[in-house]
Order: C-alpha cells, then sequence, then structure tokens
C-alpha cells in the first residue's frame, strides 16, 4: 500500500491523540476557560474539527467496556456485535447533538411592517433524554413570539428547538435553555414557550406509569406583564391539536 502525505499527516495526528484521551484533552480546555460542561451544555466551541470522529471511537470504546460489565457476550452475540458503535455514533450525532454541534445557522431580518400582534407555532416535536437515566423525554413545544424589531423564519424555531432538545436534560431547563436562545435570535418583545412532554423514566421504568406527561410553561416580556396576552397564548395552545408525542 502506497502512504501519501496526507496519510502521514492524519497518522501523526492520531498518534498524538492516542496518547491522551480526548475527552480528557476536551474537558482540560473547557476547564481552562472555566466554563461549564454540564449535560445540557453546548460545548462545540472546544471541538476542533475531527476531534469529534476521535470523541466517537472513544465512546464506543467505552460502551463496550459498559456491554461487558453487563455480561454481554459482545464477541459471539451477533445482535450485539457493533452495538458499541452503533450507540456511540448515536449519543455524538444523533440524540445528543445538541451538544456537540453548532446551533443552526439563523438569519434575522427587521421587522419591516411592524408587526405587533402575537403569533404561535407548534406542536413542534422535541426530542430529548433526561439526564438522570439517559431515557428518552418525547413531546411537543409551542411558541408564542410577540415580535420586536428583529423576525426570524418559523422553520427556524424547530430547527432551534431540536438542537436545544437534542442534550440530556431536565424539562424545565430545556424550556428555559430554548427561552434564552430564541431571545437572543430575535429580542422578542414578549415569549412564551409551553412543553408537554412524555417521560420515559416514569413508564419505562420506576413507577411504570404510562399515561403521565409533564407539561411545563414559561413567559417573558409582554407575555409576563399582560395577563391578557398569557392567556391568548394559552387558549390558543390548548385548541390545537398534539403532534407526534405519544398521547
Ligand atoms: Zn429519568
Amino acid at each position: 500500500m502506497t502512504i501519501t502525505p496526507s496519510d502521514n499527516i492524519k497518522n501523526d495526528i492520531d498518534e498524538k491523540i492516542s496518547d491522551e484521551l480526548i475527552s480528557d484533552v476536551i474537558r482540560n480546555r473547557i476547564k481552562l476557560q472555566k466554563k461549564r460542561f454540564h449535560a445540557n451544555d453546548n460545548i462545540s466551541d472546544f471541538i476542533n474539527p475531527g476531534e469529534l470522529d476521535h470523541l466517537q471511537k472513544e465512546v464506543a470504546s467505552k460502551v463496550r467496556d459498559l456491554l461487558k460489565s453487563l455480561v454481554i457476550d459482545i464477541e459471539n452475540d451477533h445482535n450485539s456485535q457493533e452495538t458499541a458503535e452503533r450507540v456511540a455514533k448515536m449519543y455524538l450525532r444523533e440524540v445528543f447533538k445538541g451538544r456537540y454541534q453548532k446551533r443552526p445557522n439563523v438569519t434575522d431580518f427587521p421587522n419591516a411592517k411592524n408587526l405587533d400582534e402575537i403569533y404561535t407555532l407548534g406542536p413542534i416535536s422535541v426530542r430529548s433524554a433526561c439526564s438522570h437515566h439517559m431515557v428518552p423525554i418525547i413531546g411537543d413545544c409551542w411558541i408564542g413570539i410577540k415580535p420586536g424589531d428583529k423576525v426570524i423564519g418559523i422553520s427556524k424555531f424547530a430547527r432551534v428547538a431540536d438542537w436545544v432538545f437534542s442534550r440530556p436534560h431536565i424539562q424545565e431547563e430545556a424550556v428555559m435553555i430554548l427561552a434564552d436562545e430564541i431571545e437572543r435570535l430575535c429580542e422578542p418583545k414578549g415569549l412564551a414557550i409551553l412543553v408537554k412532554a412524555k417521560h420515559y423514566c416514569m413508564c419505562w421504568r420506576g413507577v411504570k406509569e404510562p399515561n403521565t406527561s409533564m407539561i411545563n410553561s414559561i413567559v417573558r416580556g409582554d407575555f409576563r406583564h399582560d395577563p391578557s396576552l398569557k392567556q391568548e397564548f394559552f387558549e390558543l395552545v390548548k385548541n390545537q391539536p398534539s403532534g407526534l408525542s405519544c398521547y
């Protein structure tokens, strides 16, 4: 096999990284900047291009250890042979991608017509996992906006909600983080968010209560100060059907 210069560079990088776990490298960068890296924080600013591939390999090897500790025969059980790789990919690239990827690009536009009527969006399906057990939280989100000087395309709300929820969370904090992001993006005069979600740590394990869902909401700006506006939002949401979540 011919080794090309780019292979050499790649091997060098592989070697350097193999001395130290890539998760340690990333963690040390975060600590140096005195930033948080809780389960629902986004840490993409501390991950260099190409490092996610290394992290995925590291996670796969740890999941392999977990399966071994669960006394699952990962060598001979045909169903479990590639499980570690699949789980690592699922965590880093899919269900927890909101920790490792940058926020989707969102362009804002001036509110040229000075729209000041509220509008609501939803249901936007949201998927997360509880930080306590790492099992799914699946639900619907409704967003109410009283526009300020900036507006953003309505599909962007769904993209940002997906990015925020694709992390391990507790529902109350997920809603707050989403509200912070939306405020940062379009500085609305008022913002209301309601999430209704099913928590699999309640129906799959623990009390095994399959029909319970959790509803929580947050209101900011004019929705907070003006009770009639708040009322209008909740009335609008009440009359809308649920989406994907299993009620
Ligand atoms: Zn839980």
